[in-house]
């Protein structure tokens, strides 16, 4: 159900509390700060721009890497205020704290259309925690709460969540709803073939997407280490591929499940395959490619796709209407290794029939090395948490916004509606 968002609040004068996500990678040289990609910071420049034209005194909040509830410089968000401001040609102020004196006294003196940015929300140890009286010192900063950070809705913080109780008006941002438009609306009603590929290491993070989509997908296609844990439940030796032994019972269920509704779940038939793999210094043993039907050789490792497996994929791809795209077909940050991931990414790439939708952060990074990301119909900004709603999981940072319907409902059960009810409802 589509969700209430910043055009359905008045924000005109008010304080408006925004969680983003500026969790970008910074390095510091000679003590400089630089920030390597700051794609999320433009990502959210609609949102904030909006709000800022609204007359709105606008205050984002975010998280910066893994501070462990400690002040941390390196981790601070000053740099990130300063590329805000570049990026949006205004003066974007920085309060020191996220809660107590230094955030409310920023707030207090804001104007209207003027922009804050709090320091980093994981320099206390209570924002990870859902800490209800942390909360409440959010709480004090915003009369409006928007949400625009779709890579953490997926857990419940204090900034994702517990704050959002304690605001009556809460929408997404313009990203969120993008977030959602893809993955939720186009996903639901795909149109056909609705093709699903995924790779990486882990069953386990995939295997809740696997089985929710099994009964959406017309096709899956799987790659990556996390394709041998599926040869394991089908009996196929895999040498010292990586697996998981304790998911080969679930991904044996899948495959039945998929065979019982003829989805075509289709595995690699070749694999590129080495003998030993340096992840350090990222290199490998010499390798060489199996047959297609070849058996993975005792002592030899499944690290990439083969050439018979891509042409296989290739002809589902191309004739997708509809395509998703989820981790790498082998170790792609090796070279050598990553001919499946970057051949996928291409394909991908290439049907501009189909609304493509790629999701996880090394499938994004293999689309921006080869240049092709632009030729995405939508990039997710989210990993963990595209995942988790494509499993069909209710998304706590999302779950706490009204949805829009729900005025709407309000507003036709007016004593002006068709019914002629003499029941007024109050807007949520
Ligand atoms: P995930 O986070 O589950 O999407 O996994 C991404 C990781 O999977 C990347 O770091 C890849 O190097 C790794 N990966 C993909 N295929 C393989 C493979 N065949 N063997 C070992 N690691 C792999």
């Amino acid at each position: 159900m589509a969700k209430q968002t910043i055009l359905d609040v008045d924000v005109q004068g008010k304080q408006v509390l925004v969680r983003v996500d500026y969790n970008v990678p910074v390095e510091y040289v000679d003590g400089d700060p630089r920030i390597t990609d700051d794609t999320r910071i433009r990502a959210s420049l609609p949102t904030v721009q909006n709000l800022v034209k609204r007359g709105a005194r606008v205050v984002l909040m975010s998280h910066l890497g893994r501070p462990k509830g400690k002040a941390n410089p390196k981790l601070s968000l000053r740099p990130i205020a300063d590329r805000l401001s570049y990026l949006t040609q205004t003066r974007v102020s920085f309060a020191n704290d996220c809660v107590g004196a230094a955030a409310e006294n920023c707030v207090n003196s804001l104007r209207d259309g003027d922009v804050l940015l709090l320091e980093n929300l994981r320099f206390h140890p209570e924002e990870e925690k859902n800490d209800p009286s942390f909360s409440q010192q959010l709480a004090r900063l915003g009369d409006v709460y928007v949400n625009d950070a779709f890579g953490t809705a997926h857990r419940a913080h204090a900034s994702t969540e517990g704050v959002a109780h304690l605001i009556r008006e809460r929408a997404i941002g313009f990203l969120m709803e993008k977030e959602l438009h893809f993955l939720g609306e186009e996903l639901e009603n795909p149109a056909r073939p609705f093709v699903v590929i995924l790779g990486g290491a882990k069953v386990s993070d995939k295997i809740g997407v696997i089985d929710h989509l099994l009964s959406k997908a017309d096709a899956i296609l799987i790659g990556g280490a996390m394709a041998y844990t599926f040869y394991l439940a089908q009996g196929k030796p895999v040498g010292k591929s990586l697996v998981e032994p304790d998911r080969v019972e679930l991904a044996r269920k899948a495959l039945e499940k998929a065979a019982a509704q003829g989805i075509d779940l289709l595995l690699p038939v070749d694999s590129y395959v080495v003998e030993s793999i340096d992840f350090e210094n990222r290199q490998t043993s010499p390798g060489r490619y199996t047959r297609p039907g070849e058996e993975i050789p005792e002592g030899w490792r499944g690290v990439d796709i083969g050439a018979a497996t891509l042409a296989a994929m290739r002809q589902e791809i191309a004739g997708a209407r509809t395509l998703f795209w989820n981790g790498p077909m082998g170790v792609f940050e090796i070279r050598g290794c990553d001919k499946g991931t970057f051949a996928v990414a291409e394909m991908v790439a290439e049907n501009r029939d189909a609304v493509s939708i790629v999701g996880g952060g090394d499938s994004v990074k293999a689309l921006h090395q080869s240049g092709l990301a632009d030729r995405i119909t939508f990039i997710s900004t989210g990993g963990g948490a595209s995942l988790e709603f494509l499993e069909g999981k209710p998304l706590p940072g999302i779950s706490v916004i009204p949805d829009k319907v729900e005025q709407e409902a309000n507003q036709k059960a007016s004593p002006s509606s068709d019914e002629g009810s003499n029941v007024v409802l109050l807007p949520a």
